[in-house]
């Protein structure tokens, strides 16, 4: 087994004596981020993807200038589990393949080269994965010359561990190495010992040059930040992410511009607490208004919006910004609550309380009245009682987000709030989940009522899933809308007059 190299810099967790007392450890409050999580009911793919997502481009290959030699027309399967980071990290290494000359297949069966991009924040997605490298153990020793890689957060995480547990596996690579993933392979074809191991924790973390082979042509994932400052107790994505690291602006316009000459209409700025974008670069020469108002001019470019807002960093320029720039920044915003007991908000170091996320919501309604809120929550966190619970509905109910993202608590290895008991019944969680996930369908459901007669402007993703003699695209707050027409509507912007709505969509017919 090959090490790169391993120089863990996780942050540090609080103590128990803080947890036990509800104190947030000091550093809490740090500028950054906001992670997807648990367990999700809810298929949104925009959102939150569905688990075991098989990444299915233009299957060929575009052997560009920078093909390699040991890379060119190798058939590449790549699984991604996980939410949109994961996924935009799978279209950039997917890119990095690509150029050199790499192509993608759908079948597994076809692939010389199967990768897993995988997940830490659900025991049941870093199962999933024990569970398909397992099953590829006699098909490695069928054929020696098919390769097997882990890439992600489990890599990151668990590295040594799948190295160990499944020594045919031939390359392991972390969150902050995805860049070198090209050259890394290179060396497993020119020999090196396997499996080779990339896990190191590199504070430079960089971004690649690359631009992310995209599956879909309008909309495009731009991470701006990776990793996370804050100590969430039940998130393991700052021990897997590492310490947050903004991108330049001049690099994410570049991108961005790339981006559009290939044909994007929208592009989805990614972070895990993306409001504080810029803080380790200077807040005054990089922060989350002042590269909206930069992505604003980019020619061509229609949409900008922007993933996870973090509700204690969330500033009062930015609902300004977003409303000055509404022509192009979306009105909408993914601010998760987690819960509205003050108790048990500081049991997660959350860093506000109830009072506070209701302040920042009514500011960013005064200040930006189109915008719509999407919202998380977890039952059953450690100590939650029915008291607490019920803080959690009155919330919702105050807050009435458009769309909320409701997860059972469960206790993942390595983060804070495993030293906390996970004391509340398995039963009594699917209750609080049901009870609160039929409350926001019958908000959003209200809320969706009320577009009826408006016109929405739509971005049109192409034929529904269900029903192809329909098209399916989201409004500018992010709705999803169905209405009648042709394939030859893909990617552009239709105005579709509301029609009827459901919780979960809106229908219409083109205005
Ligand atoms: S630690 Fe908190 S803010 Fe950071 S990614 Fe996790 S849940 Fe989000």
């Amino acid at each position: 087994m090959k090490h790169e190299k391993n120089a863990p810099n996780s942050p540090a967790a609080p103590t128990l004596a803080q947890l036990a007392a509800g104190t947030p450890p000091p550093n809490a409050f740090d500028p950054v981020a906001e992670a997807r999580g648990l367990e999700t009911p809810d298929k949104d793919p925009d959102l939150c993807g569905p688990e075991g997502e098989v990444y299915a481009p233009d299957p060929l290959a575009l052997a560009g200038a920078r093909a390699h030699p040991l890379i060119a027309g190798t058939a590449v399967h790549l699984v991604t589990f996980g939410c949109q980071m994961n996924k935009y990290d799978s279209e950039m290494v997917a890119g990095l393949l690509n150029e050199r000359g790499a192509g993608f297949v759908e079948d597994p069966a076809e692939a010389q080269l199967l990768i897993f991009n995988t997940c830490s924040v659900r025991g049941h997605a870093e199962d999933r994965v024990y569970g398909r490298l397992g099953a590829l153990k006699a098909r490695k020793r069928r054929d020696p010359g098919f390769l097997i890689a882990v890439m992600g957060c489990m890599a990151q995480k668990e590295g040594e561990h799948i190295a160990k547990r499944f020594p045919f596996v031939d390359l392991i690579v972390g969150t902050r190495q995805l860049h070198e993933f090209g050259q890394l392979l290179t060396r497993v074809r020119e020999g090196a010992k396997t499996p080779l191991v990339a896990i190191e924790e590199k504070p430079d973390v960089q971004f690649g040059e690359t631009v992310a082979r995209r599956e879909s042509k309008e909309l495009a994932y731009l991470t701006v930040t990776r990793g996370c400052n804050k100590r969430c107790t039940y998130c393991v994505v700052p021990y897997t992410r590492g310490p947050e690291v903004s991108r330049p602006v001049a690099e994410i316009l570049s991108e961005a511009r790339r981006l559009v000459d290939d044909g994007v209409a929208e592009i989805m700025l990614l972070g895990q607490t993306i409001d504080t974008y810029g803080y380790d670069l200077g807040r005054d020469k990089a922060n989350l208004p002042l590269l909206l108002k930069e992505l604003h001019d980019v020619k061509g470019l229609e949409r900008v919006r922007f993933i996870t807002s973090h509700p204690e960093e969330c500033q009062a320029d930015l609902w300004r910004t977003m409303h000055d720039l509404g022509d192009k920044v979306m009105p909408f915003i993914h601010m998760p609550a987690q819960a509205g007991s003050d108790a048990v908000l500081r049991r997660m170091a959350r860093g506000y309380t109830r009072a506070r996320y209701l302040e920042v919501v009514a500011e960013a309604r005064k200040l930006c009245p189109e915008i719509e809120i999407a919202s998380d929550w977890i039952v059953g966190f450690s100590g939650e009682s029915d008291a607490d619970f019920a803080q959690s509905l009155s919330l919702l109910d105050e807050v009435r987000p458009q769309s909320s993202y409701v997860f059972k608590y469960s206790v993942r290895e390595g983060t804070p709030a495993q030293r906390l008991p996970d004391d509340v019944p398995e039963d009594i969680k699917k209750e609080r989940h049901r009870v609160l996930s039929e409350r926001q369908e019958q908000i959003a459901l209200e809320k969706n009522r009320e577009r009826i007669g408006v016109v929405e402007r739509v971005l049109v993703q192409g034929p529904s899933k269900t029903d192809p003699g329909r098209l399916t695209g989201r409004s500018r707050t992010h709705r999803l809308v169905h209405f009648a027409g042709g394939p030859e509507w893909a990617g552009r912007f239709a105005d579709v007059k509301i029609t009827g709505a459901t919780a979960l969509s809106l229908t219409g017919e083109r205005a």
